[in-house]
Formats: structure tokens, C-alpha cells, sequence
């Protein structure tokens, strides 16, 4: 059996991201409700483009969470037909406006709109998604006060569920700036020895099988064969994909695979509460600093106290 011993955030080998979101959440609506005790609210104001069903769903997660935790949340819902400049419009009256603590631009944007354009725009001290270039080029040198959650929240499952990295194998695959890129970066951090896949890689299986750890962020069903897991290995499914049936799977045959892993997480109910989890995280940490307020306990610290 080649399961990974439970703990809290593990039973049976399934890593429940749910339970982890938890456990980041909780510190953050402690502090918010400490900060509401002197008279300030947190305000993350979203940006959403369109009427993408998909984007439309995950906001109204995002706006949930604040709630939950204490954030207030504002929503501004701009028509497909608005202009490049009209957006840059909003995200800077968004910038100058004392009472935003983060601005969330939902992605992706309409054909024909610039995303680097609008991203570039958000002032980084006020970019709760870590993809403004600032905060970017800071992960890649080092560390960043705002990184990016999907990422991010791929960390902190592999912490919590306490997946060994310095001088492991990782194989992460998906090359995207918003998951595969600083994903790697945040592996290599770590001391894991970091291979990237993409779609061009010839014979992906034999990467798979060599690796401890595998982060997949493709967007294909059932692109990582169970067959090809490295027994005892720890699997991080990012995917997120709608079958004709309806259902939502990840990028990785889930059953074959589980059978084979040390760990593994569920779609849904694996990575997609962390990165909304860290969403919440990214805006306590933005809110705190350009406050001058300090920077909140580290999200991991919630579960090793
Ligand atoms: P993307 O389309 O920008 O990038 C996909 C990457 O996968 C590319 O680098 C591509 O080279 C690689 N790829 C595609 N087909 C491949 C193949 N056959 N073999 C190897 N590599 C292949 O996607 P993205 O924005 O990074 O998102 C990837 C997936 O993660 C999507 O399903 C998305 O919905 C999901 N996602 C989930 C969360 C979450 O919170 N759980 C967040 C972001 C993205």
C-alpha cells in the first residue's frame, strides 16, 4: 500500500484540499475581524468582462469567500463590447481608490483585449493574483509578497500533507504563466529537481514515471495515465475539465492513479478551494502592507501550531 499516512489533510491517499482551504481561511477571518475592531474593512473589487459561464462562476465563488472570511467584495461586471482603455479606466479610478485593498481581474478576457495590458495596469502593491510582471519577476528572483494562488495553494498541499521536496523529482506539466511556470519555480525554491512538460514533450509517461511529484496543469482529461504514476508519488491535479456528461475531472485518470499514489488530490475538492483560499490570503497580505499594518503570519503556521 503505497499510501501516504493519514493525517489530518490525508485519508486513504486523497489529499482534501477543502479541509486545507479551511485551515488558511480561518487565521484570515480571525485577523479581518480584528482589523473590522479598529474600524477597517478589507475590499477586494473584481473585474469581470463578458459573459464567460465559466468566469462567471468562479467570481461568484471568489465573492463567497470574502464573505465568509470577512472581506468585502465589489463587483464590476463590464459588458464583451467595452474597450482596452475603458478597462485600464476602471482598474486605475480601482488603483487610486484608498478604500481597494486588491483588484482581482477575472481571465480570460474578451478576444481582441490585451491581458499583459490590463494585468500591467493593476498597481502591484494591490495584485491579489500575482500576475502583474513586478510580482512575477520577484518569484522568479526569489520571493514575492503577492504570488500567484493557483501555485501557491499546489505548495501548501504538498506541505500540509507533509510530501518530502529537497532533492525529489518533480515533474510539472503545463507551461501556462498563471500555473506550470511559477509552479516550477516555486518546486525548484524548494530544492525539488524540476522537470517542465508541455505539449511538444516526447513521451510524457516516462517523465511521469520518474517523478515524486507531479503537478499537471494541461487542461486535458485523463492526460496523465495511472499506469505511468511512480508508486508511493504525490499527484497535484490542477485541471479542471467539463465532460460532455457534465461532470468535472482533472487532468489525471483519478481511480488508476489513486491506486498507485502516495497522495493525490481530487477534482473538484483539491486544488480549486486553495486557490480561492489564497485568493483571500493574497488580500489580507495587500491590505496589511500598503496599510503599514506588517505582514500576517505565514498561511502554512495556521496548521503547525
Ligand atoms: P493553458 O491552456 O494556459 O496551458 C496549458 C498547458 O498545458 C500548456 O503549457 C500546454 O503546453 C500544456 N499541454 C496541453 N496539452 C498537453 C499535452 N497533451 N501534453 C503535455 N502538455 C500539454 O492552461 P492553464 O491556464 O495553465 O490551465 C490548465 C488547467 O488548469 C485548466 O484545466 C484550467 O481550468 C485549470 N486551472 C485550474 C485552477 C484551479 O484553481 N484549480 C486554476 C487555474 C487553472
Amino acid at each position: 500500500m503505497p499510501h501516504l499516512q493519514d493525517s489530518w489533510a490525508v485519508t486513504n491517499g486523497i489529499l482534501h484540499g477543502k479541509l486545507v482551504a479551511e485551515r488558511v481561511k480561518a487565521p484570515i477571518r480571525q485577523q479581518t475581524a480584528l482589523l473590522a475592531e479598529q474600524g477597517i474593512t478589507l475590499t477586494l473589487a473584481v473585474v469581470r468582462v463578458g459573459a464567460d459561464p465559466a468566469s462567471e462562476v468562479y467570481v461568484r465563488g471568489k465573492v463567497r469567500a470574502c464573505a465568509e472570511v470577512g472581506i468585502l467584495s465589489r463587483h464590476h461586471h463590464l459588458d464583451a463590447t467595452v474597450t482596452e482603455a475603458e478597462i485600464v479606466a476602471l482598474v486605475e479610478e480601482l488603483n487610486n481608490d484608498d478604500s481597494v485593498d486588491g483588484i482581482l481581474v477575472q481571465l480570460p478576457l474578451p478576444r481582441g483585449i490585451s491581458e499583459s495590458r490590463i494585468i500591467a495596469a493593476v498597481d502591484p502593491r494591490k495584485d491579489v493574483d500575482g500576475f502583474h510582471p513586478l510580482n512575477l519577476g520577484q518569484l522568479f528572483s526569489g520571493r514575492s509578497l503577492l504570488e500567484p494562488c493557483t501555485p501557491a495553494g499546489c505548495m501548501l498541499l504538498l506541505e500540509a500533507a507533509g510530501v518530502p521536496l529537497s532533492g525529489k523529482r518533480a515533474v510539472v506539466v503545463g507551461r501556462s504563466v498563471i500555473v506550470g511556470r511559477p509552479v516550477a519555480q516555486m518546486l525548484v525554491r524548494a530544492d525539488a529537481t524540476v522537470t517542465m512538460c508541455h505539449r511538444f514533450t516526447e513521451d510524457l509517461g516516462a517523465c511521469i514515471a520518474q517523478a515524486d511529484v507531479v503537478v499537471v496543469a494541461a487542461g486535458v482529461p485523463g492526460l496523465i495515465r495511472g499506469s505511468w504514476v511512480k508508486p508511493g508519488a504525490a499527484i497535484i491535479d490542477v485541471g479542471i475539465n467539463r465532460l460532455p456528461t457534465g461532470k468535472l475531472t482533472g487532468d489525471v485518470e483519478f481511480e488508476e492513479a489513486h491506486a498507485r499514489a502516495g497522495v493525490i488530490t481530487p477534482v473538484p475538492g483539491g486544488v480549486g478551494p486553495m486557490t480561492v483560499a489564497m485568493l483571500l490570503w493574497n488580500t489580507l497580505v495587500a491590505a496589511m502592507l500598503r496599510r503599514r499594518l506588517g505582514m500576517p503570519r505565514p498561511a502554512a503556521q495556521a496548521w503547525s501550531v
